[in-house]
């Protein structure tokens, strides 16, 4: 029998190394907790709750910081409010309870189902050419769940029964991205775990770790959406149809219009756009249309 100390992460870690030299090191890092283990839904499921625990609060607290900051104040869109601690301290609350609650079970069912659909988990890991486009596939097929099931949760009984929650906050900040109802963080979490389902099943071609990087961005994008600061350098003002914190700021300060997470096309071919020049140009147009009609 093998002593005890040697059935340790570390210990499979080296019996990994010395047989699988072609691997680097994150690749072997990664066998290694997937035999350690042992069961592998078990090994998926604590992976991704923790990465999204820390992803989440990690990517919430600088922007706790920022608003401590008063120099950075003036790049606050709506400035007058800053949120308080208290306030900060109620939205994290529930955002762990939904967490706990809705969101482990359906990270637990992920594992079962992806590999239903071919998911790999194994080692070596796609190059990073396959792990990008497919990640911006499915950047694109999320913003569209998101625009059509948000736009649908804004009609009235939805709103008054599900989506109110979450427009608690008229100036957003970072940690009130999940804070929502947990029926709207099903709905909108559907879109973020079946767009690579969907691609899996016709593809066959998808790592868990590609979804583990679309996953981290998403969080990201959705925490810097509601994080209340537009900078200079934030990403919109380079990539103009990147929709940013700009965008869904002025969804929750006007309650209509913008209804996107990622892209601002859907509100644009659409006319959802929301603000005073979304605002000027409908107005201009209905004049010519006016003239025209005259
Ligand atoms: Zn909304
Ligand atoms: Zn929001």
């Amino acid at each position: 029998m093998l002593p005890h100390t040697q059935n340790t992460y570390w210990h499979e870690f080296s019996e990994i190394s010395k047989y699988n030299v072609q691997l680097n090191y994150f690749e072997r890092l990664w066998a290694a907790w997937y035999a350690f283990i042992g069961n592998d839904v078990l090994a998926t499921g604590i992976m991704s709750f923790l990465m999204h625990e820390i992803v989440y609060f990690g990517r919430s607290l600088p922007w706790m910081i920022i608003d401590r900051i008063p120099s950075l104040n003036k790049y606050k869109i709506q400035g007058q409010k800053v949120p308080s601690a208290k306030e900060q301290w109620d939205c994290a609350k529930l955002v762990l309870l939904s967490h706990f609650t809705v969101e482990l079970p359906q990270i637990w069912f992920f594992h079962p189902l992806a590999q239903f659909f071919g998911l790999s988990t194994t080692v070596p890991f796609p190059s990073i050419f396959t792990m990008a486009y497919q990640i911006a596939i499915f950047f694109v097929l999320e913003d569209t769940w998101h625009y059509w099931t948000h736009r649908a949760l804004h009609w009235g009984p939805l709103y008054k029964n599900i989506h109110k929650i979450h427009h608690q906050y008229s100036a957003p900040f970072g940690l009130a991205a999940e804070y929502a109802s947990p029926i709207e963080v099903m709905i909108l979490g559907l879109g973020t775990v079946s767009s690579p389902i969907l691609w899996c099943a016709i593809t066959k071609d998808l790592h868990i770790l590609t979804m583990y990087i679309w996953i981290v961005l998403r969080l990201f994008q959705a925490i810097d959406a509601h994080s209340g600061y537009d900078f200079p350098w934030s990403l919109h003002h380079f990539l103009p149809f990147w929709a940013g914190a700009d965008h869904h700021d002025t969804h929750h300060e006007k309650f209509i219009g913008n209804y996107s997470s990622s892209f601002r096309w859907w509100d644009y071919v659409l006319d959802t756009e929301s603000g005073p020049e979304a605002a000027k140009r409908r107005r201009e147009r209905k004049l010519a249309s006016s003239k025209k009609a005259q």
